[in-house]
């Protein structure tokens, strides 16, 4: 299969400033896309967009809080003006708090909802028309293994629930607007958030993923690439799991490690 090529395409990435998003906006510039990199952090973004036109890369930089619907009729009249509508959307901006139940506030609660969740659903309704133009387009909406089992978190885990439910419904909408609606799911990536976590979470999360480690933002970042590109040119309303084995056997694998550490007792 050749790389996917983005020539002459035009795509939004949100929170891209640095993390995840930043790579999947060089890897998108790189197959030859005019890159919309859009982030909450104004100077992080505009320094993104700045050093990849220095490398001759096409890239303009945008100020978007997700949440703010304000801000993405902003976002859609910019990328209007540039006049090739939207290839591909990756909804990929999200928070975590990292709090139980019994500590997460109401005001905590619905951020994490209106980053994570309302984000999408505004990203999605908003862009549509310029997706439509565009079409054969394609969204990617980025969730996680939290969404496919749970985190010790349950505002991160009710979010990413609702964006693979929110992926699968938006699918069935847009079918016949001819636009993809496909949702990721990565377990740990090495990214400022995971690097954010309390001591330890990096060392115990990689003792339950069965190979081992933490995926590099690149490997995730392919998947995005081929889920926009015409390699993926039959799916829709798909879960793409990239967890090193999280989800299908994180169980037997930590029993497995557990029960030989009691053998050698
Ligand atoms: P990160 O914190 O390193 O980067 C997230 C980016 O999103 C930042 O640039 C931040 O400024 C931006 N952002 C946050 N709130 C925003 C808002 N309201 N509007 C616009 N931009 C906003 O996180 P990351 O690890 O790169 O995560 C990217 C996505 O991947 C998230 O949806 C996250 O939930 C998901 N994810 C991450 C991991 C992981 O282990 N890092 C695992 C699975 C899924």
């Amino acid at each position: 299969m050749t790389e996917p090529k983005f020539r002459n395409k035009s795509v939004c990435v949100t929170g891209g400033a640095r993390g995840l998003g930043a790579v999947i906006a060089r890897r998108f510039a790189i197959a030859g896309a005019h890159v919309h990199v859009a982030d909450l952090l104004d100077e992080e973004v505009q320094a993104l967009g700045r050093s990849l036109r220095d490398e001759g890369l096409l890239a303009t930089a945008h100020r978007l809080d997700v949440a703010d619907e304000a801000d993405w009729e902003k976002l859609v009249a910019a990328i209007d003006a540039a006049g090739a509508g939207l290839d591909v959307l990756v909804n990929n901006a999200g928070i975590i708090i990292r709090k139980p139940l019994m500590q997460t506030s109401k005001s905590e609660w619905d951020r994490v909802m209106s980053v994570n969740v309302a984000g999408i659903f505004l990203g999605m309704k908003h862009c549509r028309s310029l997706l439509v133009e565009a079409a054969p387009s394609a969204i990617v909406n980025v969730s996680s293994t939290a969404g496919i089992i749970a985190h010790d978190d349950p505002s991160y885990t009710a979010s990413k629930w609702a964006v693979r439910g929110l992926t699968k419904s938006a699918a069935l909408e847009f079918s016949a607007d001819r636009i993809r609606v496909n949702s990721i799911h990565p377990a740990m990536i090495a990214t400022p958030l995971t690097f954010a976590a309390p001591e330890g979470h990096m060392e115990a999360n990689r003792a339950m993923i069965p190979m081992g480690r933490e995926a590099r933002p690149d490997e995730i970042a392919n998947i995005v690439l081929f889920l926009a590109s015409d390699h993926a040119s039959f799916m829709t309303g798909s879960e793409v799991t990239a967890d090193g084995g999280l989800t299908t056997g994180g169980v037997a694998h930590a029993r497995k490690r557990v029960q030989t550490e009691i053998q050698q007792r």
